[in-house]
């Protein structure tokens, strides 16, 4: 018989083959805008982005964040993604009996102050509670409904100067040949951070979680213009995501290995527990793919905000390769495949 295992959650290749021959087979085919089966970072029905996000993560607290942040910030950047701004959200709450209403109090309030940062509020909600046992302390998931930036519609209209676009949102399919990616600052932090936390290695004095709600970078980036797609490395990292739209793009990508913004601490971390920090979930940033004549504009707006400070030009998309290769700076050159799973479980 076979089992529902840590990996088919784990936000990799085994999890896409368990979503698509375990839940699309049955729930999709539904022929909305963006639907079920396209797998990006939210629906689109009758030009209202839709998304829902469940949050597992372990611990409730971990340094730079906690379970109520990560819940808002991870359904506000899906939407964010696809080129929305968020309209409401709604809040499930499932606690295990015995848990601190001190430390339930921590995380709504962390959920209504990061609700503030991204100017949105919840609206609706439910509330459950399991017998002592029966779960891990507290999981939530948060929903959410958006609408189009109001800069969409001139970021899509800069694309166009440039090349054939005929998307209305930011897919993971929109990407084509000179293309350029853009990562909005350090990758690997969120990953080592907890797993740091968890199991007491000591490195979370120095790493710290980056999440946080993107809307409004996303926003200044739009309104520059020249944007084709943005997605959230979360489960599975950079790696995952690439790979994700290579494959849905029909496009090489090429990444130049030196450009991608990594802490030593997390190098370190990684050296020390044998993972690759292009594997492990981010919580607080976004990868950009822009035509190549708006690339270092976007760059440079994107450097102006505080979460995109350290945001740089990592690689471009190509037709002269096939997947995800990264290459060095003295011409080596490696392929970069989709991971399994993200090396670090229940991280979000
Ligand atoms: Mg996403």
């Amino acid at each position: 018989m076979d089992y529902v295992t840590i990996s088919h959650g784990a936000g990799g290749s085994v999890m896409q083959e368990f979503i698509k021959n375990h839940i699309l087979s049955k729930l999709g085919g539904s022929g909305v805008e963006v639907p079920l089966e396209v797998l990006d970072d939210a629906a689109v029905v009758e030009g209202i982005i839709l998304k829902s996000d469940n949050h597992t993560v372990k611990p409730i607290f971990f340094p730079g964040g906690d379970l109520g942040r990560i819940s808002i910030s991870g359904t506000v950047n899906d939407i964010a993604a696809l080129g929305g701004e968020p309209i409401a959200l709604a809040a499930g709450f499932i606690i295990e009996e015995g848990l601190p209403i001190s430390q339930f109090d921590k995380v709504v309030d962390s959920m209504k102050a990061t609700c503030d940062e991204a100017g949105v509020h919840v609206v609706t909600g439910d509330t459950k509670v399991i017998e002592r046992g029966g779960l891990d302390k507290f999981m939530i998931n948060v929903s959410g409904i958006g609408r189009r930036s109001k800069f969409l519609d001139s970021n899509i209209e800069t694309v166009r100067s440039f090349r054939e676009f005929n998307s209305k949102w930011l897919l993971d399919s929109n990407i084509r040949d000179g293309d350029v990616i853009i990562s909005s600052g350090y990758i690997g932090d969120h990953g080592v951070a907890l797993l740091s936390s968890r199991e007491g290695y000591g490195f979370e004095s120095s790493v710290k979680s980056d999440v946080a709600p993107l809307n409004k970078l996303v926003e200044n980036a739009l309104k520059e213009g020249g944007i084709v797609a943005m997605k959230d490395p979360t489960r599975g990292g950079l790696a995952n995501l690439l790979n994700e739209w290579a494959d849905k793009s029909k496009i090489g990508i090429k990444i130049y290995e030196e450009k991608i913004p990594v802490r030593e601490s997390v190098k370190a971390a990684c050296n020390m527990l044998g993972i690759d920090p292009l594997e492990i979930g981010n919580e607080g940033k976004m990868i950009i793919a822009t035509v190549k004549e708006k690339a270092e504009d976007v760059l440079q707006v994107i450097k102006k905000h505080k979460y995109g400070r350290d945001a740089a030009i990592i690689g471009e998309a190509t037709i002269k390769i096939q997947g995800v290769v990264l290459e060095t700076e003295l011409g080596g050159r490696r392929i970069l495949p989709p991971p399994l799973g993200d090396p670090v479980p229940r991280i979000c």
